[in-house]
């Protein structure tokens, strides 16, 4: 491990959030900033929608490098910065913002985070695959762009509430073959398909119990995908183990985002096994692994 110091050239990064307590990011950043001896400090900050505007503002006074935005304000942000990547523009949402010589550029690299932790963990070639979404909200968003990326033969997304469905896909088609539709094509689309990603909340605690989908839809052929990470492994991904798929739990998206911002800031390769290794720690579950069995890096 590099030296590590704080001093009058330190630069600030932040993650702001309405709630932020719970956050791993600060324990995950600041254990990438000293591994590789970058002379920076990742503090949180509990900002509610009525403070967002001055929190902008404190970071362009204070000359912070960087910030990462969390729920609520990852649409609200939009339009208090210079300029918005094309991907962030076309999900309608920025978690990674870059101070770049004063000005302020918004990222998204939840979707991206996603993709490089399924195809790392899993070693999944995603072209050509059949993929099946369950759930349209924000999470979602990210993630259909990013697999589009990686040239699907299709996606499907369904959703409780149908229409929310229907308008991802709609608003997604163009970067990719996206239909949306209810949930009374599950079975059938399941059936069909190479991958399933799990974005609702349903199965997050406190209800670890309950799993978005039956068990009996499940096929051996599938790559089973949750981006819920608490618990690590949810009883969809306990099912799908069962019925011999391949899964993939949701803490690498969280490490994998992050990974991502680190480099956008700094230009320097995330030490991602590291950043593993600290959320472990700050979850109490120093010594595991990704839930899948991948290697995590
Ligand atoms: P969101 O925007 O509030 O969307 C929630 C989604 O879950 C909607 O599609 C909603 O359907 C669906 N849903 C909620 N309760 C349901 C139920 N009882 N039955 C069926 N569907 C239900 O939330 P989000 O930001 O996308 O987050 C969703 C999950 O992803 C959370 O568990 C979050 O912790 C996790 N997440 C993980 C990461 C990571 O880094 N691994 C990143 C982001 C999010 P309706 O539209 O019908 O309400």
């Amino acid at each position: 491990m590099a030296q590590w110091h704080l001093d009058s050239q330190t630069v600030l990064y932040a993650v702001i959030g309405d709630p932020i307590v719970q956050s791993k990011s600060p324990v995950m950043m600041n254990r990438a900033f000293r591994d590789t001896g970058i002379n920076a400090a990742y503090a949180a900050f509990h900002v509610r929608p009525e403070g967002l505007q001055a929190a902008i503002a404190g970071m362009r006074a204070f000359g912070m490098g960087g910030m990462n935005v969390t729920i609520p304000h990852k649409q609200a942000v939009i339009p208090l910065l210079d300029e918005v990547d094309q991907s962030a523009a076309a999900i309608g949402a920025v978690n990674t913002i870059v101070n770049r010589n004063g000005r302020l550029i918004g990222y998204n690299t939840d979707g991206i985070g996603y993709v490089r932790s399924l195809k790392e963990e899993t070693g999944i070639d995603l072209s050509g695959k059949r993929i099946v979404i369950l759930g349209a909200g924000g999470g979602a968003r990210g993630l259909v762009y990013a697999l589009c990326r990686e040239r699907p033969a299709r996606i499907f997304v369904t959703n409780r509430t149908a229409e929310k469905a229907e308008q991802l896909a709609q608003d997604m088609s163009a970067f990719g073959p996206v239909e949306g539709g209810g949930m009374e094509h599950l079975p059938r689309r399941i059936a069909e398909a190479d991958v399933l990603i799990n974005t609702t909340s349903v199965g997050m605690a406190p209800q670890e119990g309950m799993s978005p989908v039956d068990a009996g839809w499940l096929h051996s052929g599938l790559v089973v995908s949750d981006i819920i990470y608490n618990p690590m492994e949810t009883a969809l991904l306990r099912d799908a183990k069962e019925k011999g798929c391949t899964v993939h739990g949701g803490l690498g998206m969280l490490i994998h985002q992050g990974a991502y911002a680190f480099e956008y800031w700094t230009g320097v390769a995330a030490p991602v096994q590291v950043m593993w290794e600290a959320v472990l720690e700050a979850m109490g579950l120093a010594g595991s692994g990704p839930v899948g069995g991948g290697t995590g890096r």
